[in-house]
């Protein structure tokens, strides 16, 4: 059941050059919730630092951010923002929010989830920027369970910089041999050995064989979930075996 609760920003770690991972204490309460799911801060934005409230901007603003941590974690959900170059609310949560400031939260949210036993045998999880968050509460929390099931993430960024918590998925997928990622660059300089371009069906297709055994998870802004559905439909996926986080 969703509910409102009080968090306090406990940790405040820059990831890529426009990406923080924020950690919120729950203090005395606990959040239940399932892998994939969001909550949705409720931010009083204070004039503080070089912050201001203007141009029309209302002061109680809400936005939706995917929980990045395993459901293990009982006395904090962390966060992956992102600070586009315009990004409002996200500059005052990254630049603003001082450690110790509280938010109100509410949550969790969203049917974007993995099950706890999961009728697939095999998952791709494609995402692009900080839609790899949901992912990362996924991997974080299978790594540590017996859940007998196949994921592969393909990740596409434009550089190498921009790969969110890129140690943390080389670690984790290299010591389990269940797991396993793909990274793409759109913007790859030349000495980047791996894949590049934008997600397209070549990096899709060694996962079509077994089609009626995978369910594929599409995260990220509406123009990559879009596109890459649309090469999933055309390639023969059933819009039932797509699940999509769409981050607008
Ligand atoms: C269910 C759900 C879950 C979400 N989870 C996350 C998450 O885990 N991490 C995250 O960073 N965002 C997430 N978002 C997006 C987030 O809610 C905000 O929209 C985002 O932080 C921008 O808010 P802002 O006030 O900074 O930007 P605004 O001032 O509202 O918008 C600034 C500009 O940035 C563009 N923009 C917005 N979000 C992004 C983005 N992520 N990448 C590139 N451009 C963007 C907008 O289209 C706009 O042009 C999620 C959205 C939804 C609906």
């Amino acid at each position: 059941m969703p509910q409102e609760f009080k968090t306090k920003l406990k940790e405040k770690k820059q990831l890529t050059p426009d990406t923080w991972a924020l950690t919120f204490d729950l203090g005395v309460q606990t959040l239940v919730f399932q892998m994939g799911q969001f909550v949705m801060l409720k931010i009083l934005l204070q004039e503080k630092k070089d912050f201001a409230v203007n141009e029309g901007r209302k002061q109680l603003q809400y936005r939706s951010y995917s929980i990045a941590s395993s459901t293990a974690e009982k006395n904090f959900i962390e966060l992956i923002v992102k600070k586009p170059a315009d990004g409002f609310v996200s500059r005052y949560l990254t630049d603003i929010m001082d450690i110790g400031d509280e938010l109100s939260t509410m949550g969790p949210y969203g049917n974007f989830i993995l099950p706890e036993n999961p009728p697939y045998e095999s998952i791709v999880f494609i995402a692009a920027g900080s839609g790899v968050a949901p992912y990362l509460s996924m991997m974080r929390t299978v790594n540590r369970s017996t859940l007998p099931i196949r994921l592969h993430l393909l990740f596409s960024n434009k550089t190498e910089s921009d790969i969110i918590a890129r140690k943390e998925i080389e670690n984790t997928c290299d010591g389990n041999s269940l797991l396993s990622y793909d990274f793409t660059l759109t913007r790859a300089d030349g000495s980047w050995q791996g894949r590049k371009g934008r997600i397209n069906i070549d990096m899709l297709a060694p996962h079509l064989s077994n089609k009626k055994r995978t369910t594929w998870y599409l995260c990220g802004a509406p123009a990559v979930v879009n596109e890459v559905n649309a090469l999933l439909e055309g390639a023969g996926i059933s819009p039932n075996d797509i699940k999509q986080e769409i981050y607008n």
